[in-house]
């Protein structure tokens, strides 16, 4: 028997957290790690592929997707929806693997509800609201108004990391790959075992 569960893993930060980059090395460095490619109504970045950074939905698609219960949960984010696939989630859980969700703080929550130990939230937060901000221009992603959306929306994210099963702290981004990388491996142990020990 394989003594690897399959794992959803949430990872939730005020924009500019770094949970992307962080997820993107987790990818590399895993090959049996997967991302949930969750569906929006924004639209695309310059450098953003449909069917792999997002499914780029309009709003009647998405509202469809609501209703006919394809979403396992989804959120209004700076006026746009987002919403993570079940069918991605099963997938993921059935075959063992690592889902990695780059989801918003309220999605993480209503995930881990449903899931339960299946589940892992994980809240990546930044060394301070000064390297956030900066993390955010440097970016540049952002005009003038969405910047100061995303900087409203921060201070009431950052009150959400209690609620996530483990906080890390993004200093260094090799130091938080490695430890939420055992932070996730532990777990997968943890649930092999008490499925073994048949609690
Ligand atoms: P962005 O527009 O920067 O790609 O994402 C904006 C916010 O939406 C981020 O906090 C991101 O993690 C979150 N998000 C992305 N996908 C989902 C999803 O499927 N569900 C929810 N609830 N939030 C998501």
């Amino acid at each position: 028997m394989s003594n690897k569960s399959g794992l959803l893993v949430c990872f939730a930060s005020p924009s500019g957290g770094g949970k992307t980059t962080v997820c993107h090395k987790l990818l590399e460095r895993n090959d049996d790690y997967f991302f949930s490619v969750s569906c929006t109504t924004r639209e695309p970045r310059p450098d953003e592929i449909d069917g792999k950074d997002y499914h780029f939905l309009n709003k009647k698609e998405f509202e469809e997707k609501i209703e006919s219960g394809a979403l396992d949960e989804y959120e209004e984010v700076h006026g746009n929806y987002y919403g993570t696939l079940h069918s991605a989630v099963q997938e993921a859980l059935d075959n063992k693997q690592v889902l990695l969700v780059d989801i918003d703080v309220k999605g993480a929550i209503t995930l881990k509800d449903k899931y339960g130990e299946q589940c892992l939230t994980i809240f990546i937060r930044p060394p301070s609201m000064e390297v956030l901000k900066e993390r955010l221009i440097n970016r540049g992603t952002e005009t003038e108004s969405s910047f100061e959306r995303r900087m409203h929306r921060i201070s009431m994210e950052m009150n959400f990391g209690k609620h996530f099963d483990r906080q890390v702290i993004n200093n260094s981004l090799s130091d938080t790959v490695e430890e939420v990388e055992t932070i996730i491996e532990n777990k997968r142990t943890g649930i092999m075992e008490a499925m073994s020990n048949g609690s």
